[in-house]
């Protein structure tokens, strides 16, 4: 196993638009202790690489730690992603605990996703607090924020996405996003020309839910006409106009 080019253009690329986001929401600051939450997927992955070397060059001082979670799932092989941390000189802390009985237990519809996540969500926060990190950095990337808009907006009835920095709601943990900007696409570049180690999960194939399946594909589709469709879709994120939306809470209709 070698160590990764970091200078690979690609990297550079996804480098500059995590910067840009930690600039922009003011994601981490002096002595920030960052805790990366790591899947075993390509995305978190890149983010402790990246952020690693983000930090290495940073004005500011910070540190940062990957953590995973073994979850006890049958073929959870660990080894080879540890060594591959080790080499690329970054910190790496495995949970274990046991949520695949739990997820089996009690889900009899086949649809595991939302408890398993929910699970792991409660036992990372949990273990953040307990170490005293004050940043979660999670690798949701710009076509996540996208296919959550969207959802949000066919299925729950609201405007609202993945925010780039969100304070918990038991106000124990700040959580942030430095891959907001970063397309999938060019993610699964990098991870294809870096050629790391991934840990895929057994219990559901990693399979997403069959609503984000159809966003993802209808995003697809549109890009096929629209190619500059993710830029402009966040650029949309970032520029709401109040006084051209329906929402009275947020602009003052009446005294017009
Ligand atoms: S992909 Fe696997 S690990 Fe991730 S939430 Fe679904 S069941 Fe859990």
């Amino acid at each position: 196993m070698l160590r990764v080019n970091r200078e690979h253009p690609l990297a550079i690329k996804i480098r500059k638009q995590i910067t840009q986001a930690l600039a922009e929401y003011n994601m981490i600051g002096e002595n920030d202790k960052v805790m990366i939450c790591v899947s075993g997927g390509k995305d978190s992955s890149i983010l402790s690489i990246l952020l690693d070397e983000i930090r290495k060059r940073a004005e500011i001082n910070f540190s940062i730690e990957a953590v995973i979670l073994d979850q006890k799932q049958p073929g959870f092989q660990i080894a080879e992603f540890k060594n591959w941390f080790e080499l690329e000189k970054i910190k790496l802390s495995v949970i274990e605990r046991d949520t695949y009985s739990i997820v089996l237990d009690k889900v009899k519809n086949g649809v595991y996703c939302s408890l398993c996540s929910k699970l792991r969500r409660a036992i990372l926060y949990d273990h953040a607090f307990a170490k005293s990190f004050n940043k979660m950095a999670l690798g949701h990337h710009r076509d996540d924020v996208i296919e959550t808009t969207l959802l949000n907006l066919f299925y729950v009835g609201q405007l609202s996405t993945m925010p780039a920095k969100l304070r918990s709601d038991d106000d124990r943990n700040t959580v942030i996003r430095p891959l907001v900007f970063v397309a999938e696409k060019d993610l699964i570049q990098l991870a294809n020309a870096w050629n790391f180690p991934v840990i895929p999960c057994n219990l559901c194939g990693s399979q997403q839910g069959m609503k984000r399946q159809k966003m993802k594909k209808l995003i697809k589709d549109l890009e096929t006409d629209i190619p500059n469709l993710g830029a402009s879709f966040t650029n949309a994120l970032q520029n709401a106009k109040p006084s051209h939306l329906l929402d009275h809470k947020l602009f003052n209709f009446k005294d017009l």
